[in-house]
């Protein structure tokens, strides 16, 4: 007989490169504004504040080749490549020159944004949630081991709408790097294995409609594509690798 009055979700998880095995995911924390372009289009200045986080629910992860309604309740729907970290340690208060000691690999990511949504949050200073934390807002590519990758301080990274280039810049410009990321939300909550960041994005978000198709890369790190269907109930979309 089952401990739960019904049975519990699956494991929300994430594919990796070149193995069956896949990475359970905990939760997703996301940085706002980490490139200066980025900053600057959003009407904000890019100065060296401290990173500011916000979270997705670790069910918002689909798989690259995921087709993927409109969501609901926006007008706006964009588009934001993003590296993420994969964390393979649990660590608190972690110093940043140890800071990549807690990194399991990395990985392409699409923090999907229902930018009206978010912009009206911001400005009457309510949660971003309904902006960001919506279903399939986390398309992520397959991850891969620091031990394959190494943690990439440099490299390209873009995204295509329908094979025109929207965003193209270097991780070299990200202001906070991973391992200053990762140890200051390691002062804030105690990161565990699973745990998911998506480091923020580059200059040329933009918006996508049905009919779509969103493709972006990282260098050394494999890409991803999704589709944009016309709006339809979530629980249809036909989930990717
Ligand atoms: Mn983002």
């Amino acid at each position: 007989m089952s401990a739960f009055v019904f049975d519990p979700p699956a494991v929300p998880s994430v594919a990796v490169a070149d193995a069956t095995a896949r990475f359970p995911v905990r939760r997703i924390f996301c940085v706002g504004r980490n490139y200066a372009a980025h900053a600057r289009e959003m009407g904000k200045d890019p100065e060296r504040e401290p990173p500011f986080f916000f979270t997705k629910p670790a069910d918002s992860v689909v798989g690259t080749g995921s087709f993927i309604p409109y969501p609901p309740d926006t007008k706006d729907f964009h588009y934001e490549i993003e590296l993420i970290i994969a964390i393979g340690r649990d660590g608190a208060f972690v110093p940043v020159d140890k800071a990549l000691e807690l990194v399991w690999g990395y990985g392409v990511g699409i923090d999907l944004t229902r930018r009206d949504l978010q912009l009206a949050a911001r400005d009457k200073g309510r949660p971003w949630d309904w902006g960001k934390a919506f279903d399939l807002s986390a398309p992520l590519a397959p991850l891969r081991q620091v031990a394959s990758v190494g943690h990439p301080k440099k490299g390209r990274i873009w995204l295509a709408v329908n094979g025109k280039i929207r965003q193209d810049a270097d991780l070299s410009e990200l202001i906070w790097g991973c391992p200053e990321i990762i140890s200051i939300l390691s002062q804030s909550i105690a990161l565990k294995r699973g745990d998911i960041i998506m480091t923020g994005t580059p200059a040329g978000v933009g918006p996508i409609v049905a009919g779509d198709k969103v493709t972006g890369g990282i260098d050394g790190l494999g890409e991803i594509a999704i589709s944009i269907l016309e709006s339809t109930t979530p629980s249809v979309a036909s989930v990717g690798e």
